[in-house]
């Protein structure tokens, strides 16, 4: 399995990040992907990769970031692309919900993720979170995405990392060649998630789910409330497994599949 977004640079991991990585890996993850969310904290994101081979590293503003965000910021993130263990541009988005930044400050920051990834040929991390009112967050993402980037114009494809949308917003995001993210909230209220994803499933094929932690936030039952880990990443597998009626090898199987061919990462041994 492959955790394809976590946060190891945070500070919860302060006090026994080797030792999370290492149990990540007893847990039989075959990789990490470590997802950047400013460029001031780029070096963190390198001390982890440094960690283990098989950790990867984003690189990406953070829609709650953008609000204080300089444009030279975007110069520094031009140049991490560049790194060798860098397999994606992101974490990147639109949050609607938290408001930590103005829209238009979220949608040109996003904008500007979305061309660099359209040049760079890597594909797009999104963060996309409607807010509390508003019609859901992804319609303005997929028309900056095919307005920038996608649809044909350079084929930019990505993942929408803890899907939160429904079946239109997953047909899209597919259509658009984007997988989605499924991470612990999917263990939070199965009467509604597990007829949702059986139902993407069944239309879309499992191969359009990546498994991800977003550690050390949104923790799978029975870990709820406390911080959140790589190594939980096969609770989540599980429960997909449970909800879509396939085996948990299945699930293994097929996301790490598509997880491989969208951030292009090498073999099966380790990553
Ligand atoms: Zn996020
Ligand atoms: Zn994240």
């Amino acid at each position: 399995m492959i955790d394809t977004h976590a946060h190891l640079q945070a500070a919860a991991f302060d006090a026994d990040r080797d030792l999370a990585i290492a149990r990540a890996f007893a847990a039989g993850l075959a990789g990490i992907i470590e997802v950047s969310i400013d460029a001031a904290g780029w070096p963190r994101a390198l001390a982890v990769a440094e960690l283990d081979p098989r950790i990867r590293l984003t690189a990406g503003i953070h829609p709650h970031d953008t609000g204080r965000a300089a444009p030279e910021d975007l110069d520094r993130l031009a140049e991490n692309l560049n790194h060798p263990r860098v397999c994606a541009v992101g974490e990147t988005g639109l949050d609607y919900f938290r408001d930590y930044a103005p829209s238009e400050a979220q949608q040109s920051f996003f904008r500007r993720h979305v061309r660099l990834a359209c040049e760079t040929g890597l594909p797009l991390v999104v963060h996309a979170r409607t807010g509390p009112q508003g019609p859901p967050v992804h319609g303005d993402i997929f028309r900056i995405v095919r307005e920038e980037g996608g649809g044909g114009v350079c084929g930019v494809r990505g993942v929408l990392h803890c899907f939160s949308g429904g079946l239109e917003e997953a047909r899209e995001a597919a259509s658009l060649g984007f997988c989605l993210g499924i991470g612990g909230a999917i263990t939070y209220h199965p009467r509604q998630s597990g007829p949702l994803l059986a139902t993407i499933a069944g239309e879309l094929g499992p191969e359009v789910f990546v498994l991800e932690t977003d550690c050390p936030w949104l923790p799978p039952q029975p870990h709820r409330g406390k911080r959140n880990e790589p190594a939980f990443v096969p609770l989540v597998a599980a429960a997909l497994a449970r909800y879509v009626g396939i085996t948990v090898a299945e699930v293994e199987r097929v996301t790490d599949a598509s997880a491989r061919k969208l951030f292009r990462l090498p073999g099966t041994d380790g990553i």
